[in-house]
């Protein structure tokens, strides 16, 4: 038995290269070589694994890890064939063959990462003399078996079997309702006044869709998510109710296209699932390698935005309201008045704007030239490689040395036999292992332009189309050995920062004139409309981050679940959720549970709030691309060559903190979602006073003062952009603080100034910890340390206590940071000020003190 992958007969029968690419041969795709394809592929790395485990030699990387990671190579390029299949061109003939292949992989791999023969051979490969790449595959592959379960008893292990193939059955019977009941609950209209203020292009565009299906009328097909595109135009409120009944009751009608007993089921296997392998929730299971370590992190994240993002939703129903003289707003009507009002107060007629945005000129002049100029790639049409449908197109990518990088085939328009969404999938993924060139996919679900017609983007469809090819360069410039840690195959709480990096380019002062050109006349976009168009995309974001963390909440909730919990009644558990959390019934998350395929059908489980927590860092990381310059291919291969090349073959994070020289903070992320305000009101008084509409509440104005000019002038030098927070009032304990910005009491850096026998010392100490001076005082060698007096707090920070800041002395105090703050991701410190306050790291507060690491309370004596 050959042990190259290459030589074996799936290949042959029809993962045959197309050119000089490993591309499968779709015209050969039926249900017949899907089953045989599958069988070569499972049966490949079944013999594999047995002479693996049968070889009397020692074994060795070579001939254990590295050839376990070929035997399954065959299977991993059938998966991603299925996926690409399934998701992008599912007819009916596929169905029960498709489910075969899923059932067969599923069970192959689930008999391989459980057999404990196999993994006591790689266990047992010697490391120590390895390079670091090796090594990092040695422990990520033990680490996998070990999370599949291979370390536990034989009769946990079959039951570990038998939930994973329980579980693959339910995520496509999932996927198969979710598909049928979206199909049957598109819109169908008879009347084009039903269908009033959509474009010629949409009514066309809706009119082709019900003859496609042989019916009269109109047919508005369903988004992925709750809010329908279609409600920002629709002018009739009761088209909306409609609109948006249909998209919410996906899932929940009963008969064939109800996903509420796959729901049920599927989250009750996984707690059972999770505690077999000794963790107390999925959740925890799940975020245990990722990037947020764990689903207390995960959970701090959205918690802490729901009351921002909700303050920022009444700030903008309140808006909206005033403006058109409303007394209420209905669910339905929501987007359709946000969009309304970006219209009149910003003058943006989305109409007119979609006029600059034409597909094609988007994808060349814009995606395809910011990658050219920051990465120096090229793209050219490859009119001769075929994909899974004729709507395919495939560009071949080259790179600056001129050699072939790798093809991407782009499937934009929507059809009834593709799921709903927008996704990059890896066809081929690229590794030096096996020397193939990468092949990504990238889905979207344009309308369909009628013959002759453009096809014109709204803002949303071109932030999607930049985001999903930040995935594609990620898979294209990956360069690991193993297609296991190559290009997007990395957490799923960080694959998500390249992909909204990119989004950044899409209003690039460097990119958009280039692409922003008028249909008809060829001009471009004028610079006011630019301005109003960046400003009304910031309108509506507490809308749309509140329906996304609601989303994420709904997902970390369901699999909180403890084994032996079985949810049945699944619309009131998701409504118990919503409830409990804050969110408004007014804005419905952005997917329901019922049709949430994210967490039940494509593997986000326990990880919906990756967005958010990728975001994070692509906000930081575009910062640091605009003090670059923009567009400089210098950053671009910088960046290229340490963070996106990598992938998983070195820990993301650290690769983020060598290069940067720091790791991400939060702060960027407010700015850009405009939530950096804090949340003026306690929850009690908004009530109160529900008719006063925010901007018009009657508050002194906060001072500036020259103390913050000092702090500000340190922050700088250190690199680090001021953002100095005033408020109206003073926050002169760690409670009020924390209360005022809607943080924990633990993420407040409390400055206190103590006198060591007169002189002044500085312990940074966070908002949960007293100071134990005897402890301190021992620690860093003072005969003595008090609470410093008013006097000796003024002379050393020329600051007032209850407003000392970290920095901006008259001369440099002597300072210790308490190590406990090093749990949160963001602290915020007084700014010099009583009523002033400022986000930092951690790491940066250690540098603008210059301080030192100490504990402040005796270990295992706090609270
Ligand atoms: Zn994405």
């Amino acid at each position: 038995m050959s042990s190259d992958p290459n030589s074996i007969d799936v290949w042959e029968a029809f993962l045959d290269p197309q050119g000089t690419f490993s591309l499968p041969d779709f015209s050969a795709v039926t249900p017949a070589s899907l089953v045989a394809g599958v069988r070569a592929a499972t049966d490949f790395a079944r013999s594999e694994v047995e002479d693996i485990i049968a070889d009397e030699n020692d074994p060795t990387f070579v001939t254990t890890t590295v050839r376990f990671e070929s035997a399954t190579i065959p299977m991993d390029r059938m998966s991603a064939l299925v996926s690409a299949v399934e998701a992008n061109h599912f007819r009916p003939e596929l169905t029960e063959a498709v489910a075969e292949v899923r059932d067969r992989l599923s069970a192959a791999q689930t008999r391989t990462f459980l057999d404990v023969d196999l993994f006591h051979r790689i266990e047992q490969v010697p490391s120590t003399d390895l390079n670091p790449e090796d090594k990092r595959q040695q422990e990520l592959t033990i680490e996998e078996f070990v999370r599949a379960g291979a370390r536990l008893g034989e009769e946990e292990r079959d039951q570990m079997s038998t939930i994973a193939a329980e579980l693959t059955t339910l995520e496509t019977s999932f996927s198969r309702a979710l598909q049928k009941d979206t199909r049957d609950l598109a819109v169908q209209l008879t009347e084009p006044d039903q269908l009033a203020g959509l474009s010629e292009d949409q009514i066309a565009a809706a009119a082709g869709r019900a003859a496609e299906r042989g019916t009269h009328g109109y047919l508005l097909p369903l988004n992925n998510f709750t809010q329908q595109l279609v409600l920002e135009s629709l002018e009739s409120t009761e088209t909306r109710r409609q609109v948006l009944d249909n998209s919410t009751s996906r899932g929940t009608r009963g008969g064939e296209g109800d996903t509420r007993t796959q729901v049920a089921d599927t989250t009750a296997l996984r707690a059972l699932q999770a505690k077999l392998l000794g963790f107390p929730s999925y959740s925890s299971f799940a975020i245990d390698n990722q990037t947020a370590g764990g689903p207390d992190a995960a959970a701090d994240i959205v918690s802490s935005l729901i009351a921002p993002a909700n303050a920022q939703l009444a700030d903008e129903l309140a808006r909206v309201k005033e403006r058109y003289g409303l007394d209420d707003v209905a669910p339905e009507d929501v987007k359709h008045h946000l969009a309304k009002y970006r219209q009149d107060e910003f003058g943006i007629d989305a109409d007119e704007v979609a006029k600059y945005f034409e597909f094609d000129t988007v994808l060349y002049e814009g995606v395809f030239r910011a990658a050219t100029g920051l990465y120096g790639i090229t793209f050219a049409p490859r009119e001769d490689v075929i994909g899974w449908h004729e709507d395919v197109r495939a560009f071949e990518v080259t790179d600056t040395n001129e050699r072939t990088l790798g093809l991407v085939l782009l499937d934009p328009y929507s059809r009834d036999t593709k799921r709903g969404g927008a996704w990059v999938g890896q066809l081929v993924t690229s590794s030096r292992l096996t020397g193939h060139l990468p092949v990504l996919t990238l889905s979207l679900n344009l309308a369909k332009p009628g013959p002759g017609r453009p096809s014109l983007l709204g803002p949303t469809e071109l932030t999607t189309l930049f985001h999903e090819f930040g995935h594609v360069l990620h898979g294209l410039f990956a360069n690991s050995t193993y297609p296991s840690t190559a290009g997007t195959s990395v957490p799923r709480d960080y694959v998500e920062f390249p992909s909204q990096l990119n989004e950044m380019w899409r209003f690039h002062p460097q990119v958009l004139p280039h692409y922003a050109k008028h249909i008809d006349t060829g001009e471009p976009m004028p610079a006011e409309l630019v301005t109003a168009l960046i400003e009304s995309e910031k309108f509506g974001q507490g809308f749309n981050t509140t329906e996304y963390l609601a989303a994420a909440m709904l997902d970390l909730s369901w699999h909180s679940l403890e084994a032996g919990e079985h949810i049945t009644d699944v619309l009131s558990f998701e409504s118990e959720v919503l409830d409990a959390a804050g969110f408004t019934s007014l804005v419905p998350p952005r997917y329901r549970t019922t049709y949430f395929g994210h967490i039940f059908a494509s593997g986000y489980a326990a990880g919906y709030y990756s967005y958010l927590y990728s975001e994070v860092i692509a906000a930081w990381v575009s910062e640091w691309f605009e003090a670059q310059g923009g567009l400089s291919r210098e950053a671009g291969d910088a960046f290229r060559e340490a963070i996106l090349a990598p992938g998983y073959s070195i820990d993301p994070m650290s690769a983020i903190e060598r290069f940067f020289g720091t790791r991400p903070d939060v702060a960027p992320l407010l700015r850009r979602r405009g939530l950096a305000e804090p949340v003026e009101e306690s929850e009690d008084s908004a009530e109160e006073e529900p008719t006063a509409p925010a901007d018009e509440l009657p508050e002194a104005e906060p001072k500036e003062h020259r103390n913050h000019a000092a702090v500000a002038e340190v922050l700088e030098a250190h690199g680090i952009e001021p953002q100095i927070k005033l408020f109206t009032d003073a926050t002169p304990t760690a409670a009020s603080a924390a209360a005022k910005i809607g943080v924990e009491v633990g993420a407040i850096a409390n400055s206190l100034i103590f006198s060591s026998g007169g002189d002044p010392v500085l312990i940074m100490t966070s908002g949960l910890h007293r100071v134990d001076t005897g402890h301190v005082a021992g620690l860093i060698g003072a005969d003595s340390l008090d609470r410093a007096d008013k006097e000796l707090v003024r002379t050393a920070t020329g600051q007032v206590i209850g407003g000392v800041a970290p920095c901006g002395h008259p001369k440099p105090v002597p300072t210790y940071v308490d190590v406990a703050l090093k749990d949160y991701p963001v602290l915020w410190a007084a700014a010099g000020t009583p009523n002033s306050m400022m986000p930092l790291t951690y790491e940066q507060l250690l540098a603008i003190t210059g301080g030192k690491e100490i504990t402040v309370v005796e270990e295992g004596v706090e609270g």
